[in-house]
């Protein structure tokens, strides 16, 4: 198989409260799981993209061939988001960020509340599945939002952070309540691997 379910990087339970272990199992065994099982499939008949990088795959989405576009662009990109989903968020996570993010996003925003707040607002209204970016675009961070699976890389952007905001990502514990579970979820976020991204997408 060209590609592999990475490994949760802690246990299903390490982000409660704030997400619940039968949801990570869930997300991660499944959902996960699944999108790198039909991104292989795919590859399977294009055997000479399997060296390519899931990212690679997603940012050259217009030159893989037609037959295996839209699943490669909602399994790769199921692939590619959730591998970076699962590492910035740790066990005793949250905070406020520090160094050239926290700087970046004082400048650009406000302050890191306005940050968040447009952040949840934003991605509370992205209609049904989806997710929320973080983004530097022009020198500028921003915050949009995208459908299904696709990913920021397809567009020559490369995202800082990112949530997900399918209903598999909430709707065990939180029901339809999307703003709670945005609320909630800065308490898991791993700051120092999102500083690490953000160096990644300025440099
Ligand atoms: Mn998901």
């Amino acid at each position: 198989m060209a590609y592999q379910l990475p490994p949760l990087p802690y246990d299903y339970a390490a982000l409660e409260p704030f997400i619940d272990e039968a949801t990570m199992k869930l997300h991660h065994d499944k959902h996960h799981a699944t999108y790198v099982t039909n991104l292989n499939a795919a590859i399977e008949k294009h055997p000479e993209l399997a060296s390519k990088s899931p990212e690679d795959l997603v940012k050259n989405l217009a030159s893989i061939p037609s037959d295996i576009q839209t699943v490669v662009r909602n399994n790769g990109g199921g692939h590619v988001n959730h591998t970076m989903f699962w590492t910035i968020m740790k066990p005793g996570g949250g905070g406020e960020p520090t160094g050239p993010i926290a700087d970046a996003i004082a400048k650009d925003f406000g302050s890191f509340e306005d940050f968040k707040k447009l952040f949840n607002e934003t991605t509370a209204k992205q209609f049904g599945s989806g997710w929320g970016w973080l983004v530097s675009e022009g020198g500028k961070l921003k915050v949009v939002t995208t459908p299904n699976q696709d990913n920021p890389l397809t567009q020559g952007i490369y995202p800082i952070l990112g949530n997900d905001v399918w209903e598999h990502a909430y709707y065990l514990k939180y029901n339809n309540r999307r703003p709670e579970y945005l609320a909630a979820w800065w308490n898991t976020v791993n700051w120092d691997e999102i500083g690490k991204r953000f160096e990644q997408a300025t440099k």
